[in-house]
């Protein structure tokens, strides 16, 4: 049985497919800037191969993906039929869907009804589905979202302190994101230390570009630091993560902005990026510290200050905890990084090996074999487990 996995964004579209016999990856690849000129394609299957062309649409980027897959040089099918379902990443599914689901009207319906809670993510996605109900006739789609894995959270986790009237007309509340993530690598980290997730109270940390924290009691999400956007919780590259709502209305006032533009500075221009004043990315801000760079240094710190600060409140929210997982573009990458949020963590008896941590894209215990608490590095791998979820719901 062979995937295509698609994550469509509103102007990018990666994909992935995936042979489910072995679990192997047959080809990837990234479309970007689709409506903009200059769209290219970079992709990845027999050969690599690499398009400037235009694509003014998600149809033209989905077509381009399915002409890469079976072109004769670098392609790695001969037929469409060879693929036998399309996975879609969703980003937002509210509170109708806890867990995967195939799309038909009635998803769709619901899809729709999310698309105020996501703006910027869920039209893109719905495009995606739909242009691959027309390129790809009669394929089941299968829907994966960010947001299911959090629906276990309990009301005192998710409910904001705000009149509950508008939790009832708006459905503001908690939902969280990078569910996805967080399922996978607490899942592996059962396989791999052969202890079923049930008995276990895990603490994973997803940190890139946008970065979340999750506590995992007996393999629920029990409390998750982004909320009613991804805009809360710890500090990322270009978010703000907490503050208090209060600075809003402050900013429009002084700065002379509208809402939406501090909603905009609080996305795009803060976090790192904000404090340092030299870049959202982290090895950039790493060598401007290394000069000597004062913004720098205090961004990096407050970023370490903040994820330790949610570890704390996680591990008083399960009472204890057994495995801390650092994923993603940072946490699988910056042995610093982990060290430096570590630090903060002796109370839980946590001991970090250093020639252990200086691993970077690998799955590895990082913790000293005294340490109370293990810490690991786990790659996330969220196409794998929508491909997963995809033929888990096929073969029902
Ligand atoms: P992601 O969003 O998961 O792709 O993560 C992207 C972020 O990971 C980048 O913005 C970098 O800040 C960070 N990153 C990736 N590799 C490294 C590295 N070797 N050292 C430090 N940070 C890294």
């Amino acid at each position: 049985m062979k995937i295509l996995v698609l994550n469509c964004g509103s102007s990018s579209l990666k994909y992935q497919l995936i042979n489910m016999e072995d679990e192997s990856v047959l080809a990837k690849g990234l479309c970007e800037r689709i409506g903009i000129e200059n769209s290219r394609i970079k992709h990845e299957g027999k050969g690599k191969y690499e398009n400037i062309c235009n694509m003014k649409d998600h149809k033209d980027a989905i077509k381009m993906v399915i002409d890469a897959l079976l072109n004769p040089d670098y392609g790695v099918i001969k037929s469409i039929d060879e693929v036998n379902a399309v996975g879609h990443r969703v980003v937002h599914g509210g509170e109708f869907f806890s867990e995967s689901v195939i799309v038909t009207e009635e998803v769709k319906k619901s899809l729709e009804e999310c698309v105020e809670l996501a703006p910027l993510h869920n039209p893109a996605n719905i495009l995606g589905i739909n242009v691959c109900e027309e390129l790809l006739k009669g394929k089941p789609q299968v829907a994966v979202f960010d947001t299911a894995f959090h629906q276990t959270m309990p009301e005192k986790a998710y409910l904001y302190a705000i009149p509950y009237e508008y939790y009832e007309k708006y459905k503001i509340r908690r939902y969280g994101f990078h569910g996805t993530s967080h399922r996978y690598i607490s899942q592996r980290l059962s396989e791999i230390i052969n202890k079923p997730l049930e008995e276990l109270k895990v603490i994973t940390c997803h940190l890139g570009n946008g970065a979340s924290v999750c506590a995992i009691k007996n393999g629920k999400s029990v409390d998750t630091s982004m909320g009613f956007t991804p805009l809360e919780g710890l500090v990322m590259g270009t978010r703000s993560g907490d503050l208090d709502p209060a600075i809003i209305p402050y900013l429009c006032e002084k700065e002379n902005m509208s809402v939406k533009e501090v909603e905009k500075v609080l996305n795009s221009k803060s976090g790192v990026l904000g404090v340092s004043c030299v870049s959202s990315d982290f090895r950039d801000i790493e060598d401007a510290v290394s000069k000597g760079d004062k913004k720098a240094e205090s961004a990096l710190e407050l970023f370490y200050y903040r994820v330790a600060k949610y570890i704390g409140s996680y591990a008083a929210a399960m009472n204890g905890v057994d495995a801390i997982i650092f994923t993603a573009g940072l946490g699988e990458n910056s042995p610093e990084t982990r060290q430096n949020i570590c630090n903060y963590l002796n109370y839980l008896g946590v001991q970090i090996d250093d020639q252990k941590n200086n691993c970077r894209g690998k799955e590895t215990i990082i913790s000293t074999e005294n340490s109370k608490t293990s810490v690991y590095c786990i790659p996330t791998n969220e196409e794998l487990v929508i491909a997963r979820d995809t033929k888990c719901l096929l073969d029902k």
